[in-house]
């Protein structure tokens, strides 16, 4: 069947009329000769940070398009993937109307957005093993849901989702799938990115704040079709990366050397990290992790979290998420610090 996907249904009326903000910024771009710029209000007196911040991240964005084989046009920046998710919920959901679906146990911001944004968020659990339940999600979906979120790698379980059972969601879903790649550069599944223009319904979010190894400058990037990325530009705030974020990002791109060096130190250490926790006697079961951290199956998650932290290791305590009971969250820290786990794990058993 052909999805008659249309993106024009699909945005909120409000947004669909907007005129985006035109800063001083965007209204001229210095084409690099030596230009007096008297039509922003800053201080004048230059010490690296008094101008504005470039409203669209153009030589970062040039770097990420050839970085990730993508054109320049396919792609927004955010302050984190927090703020994308957050301007996709405001572009096509509207309040007290609309609903979203989500795939719990997941990822805990697509909940606290719709919460923000009222809109409804309609949850279908994975299966047990922690798949999408393609048939009851398209079972649920009505005339007012708009997007599906869709982690993979997900978090906190920590596994990629069957390449057939998402291509089934965009396929039969004829509103945005919106997939959230935050771990996809420890998987062994490779990036959505590529389907972009296979799927004009697809939304592919990635950060910098896992692989990239750049939590502190918030930086989250949004992949989609010209017309969505088109959409999200009118509702994003001019100014949203900021000049250090963007300095930062670039010179980490520009690193990406280094950052696969530390992603294959991170993977071998995952599995050492998965088989010590293997052979401990309360550990019941380790999920399969395409992510840069370990679910663990514990006889009693509670205590054993607090046994850690009384030995001042903090993991993450995830039972009161379904289909997790006893289950504690393991990010994967240098070699210093897992041994140091794995110790404490051996002294508390
Ligand atoms: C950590 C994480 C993010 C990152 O969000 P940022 O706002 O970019 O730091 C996004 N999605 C998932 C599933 C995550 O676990």
């Amino acid at each position: 069947m052909k999805n008659t996907f249309n993106i024009q249904d699909l945005v909120r009326d409000t947004v669909k009329d907007l005129k985006p903000y035109s800063s001083a910024r965007d209204e001229y771009v210095s084409d690099g000769s030596e230009m007096i710029f008297l039509d922003a209000n800053e201080n004048p007196f230059e010490n690296g940070l008094n101008r504005y911040p470039d409203p669209q991240q153009r030589s970062l964005k040039t770097l990420l398009s050839e970085e990730k084989q993508v054109s320049e046009k396919n792609i927004l920046l955010g302050n984190g993937s927090d703020e994308v998710l957050d301007l996709i919920f405001r572009a096509f959901c509207e309040p007290n109307q609309d609903n979203v679906i989500t795939l719990p146990p997941t990822y805990g911001m697509y909940k606290v957005l719709s919460g923000i944004n009222a809109v409804e968020n309609k949850e279908v659990l994975l299966t047990t093993g922690f798949e999408p339940d393609v048939d009851k999600i398209l079972n649920t979906v009505n005339k007012s849901s708009k997007i599906i979120f869709i982690c993979s790698p997900n978090n906190p379980t920590g596994n990629a989702f069957s390449l057939e059972k998402i291509e089934k969601l965009l396929t039969n879903f004829q509103g945005i799938v919106v997939i959230d790649e935050a771990y996809v550069d420890f998987s062994s599944e490779k990036s959505w990115v590529k389907s972009l223009n296979k799927y004009s319904n697809l939304i592919v979010t990635q950060t910098m704040s896992k692989a990239y190894g750049m939590a502190g400058i918030r930086l989250g990037i949004c992949y989609a079709s010209e017309e969505i990325i088109g959409i999200l530009n009118k509702i994003k705030p001019p100014y949203n990366v900021n000049q250090l974020t963007q300095y930062q990002a670039l010179k980490r791109v520009l690193d990406e050397t280094l950052v696969q060096e530390e992603v294959k130190k991170i993977l071998i250490e995952r599995n050492i990290l998965t088989k010590e926790l293997e052979q401990l006697s309360f550990v019941e079961h380790i999920y399969k992790s395409d992510a840069n951290f370990v679910l663990a199956k514990v006889d009693d998650a509670n205590k054993r979290y607090e046994e850690l932290l009384a030995l001042k290791i903090v993991v993450r305590n995830r039972s009161n998420q379904p289909l997790c009971e006893n289950t504690l969250r393991f990010t994967v820290g240098t070699p210093n610090e897992n041994r140091k786990l794995i110790a404490i794990l051996k002294e508390i058993e």
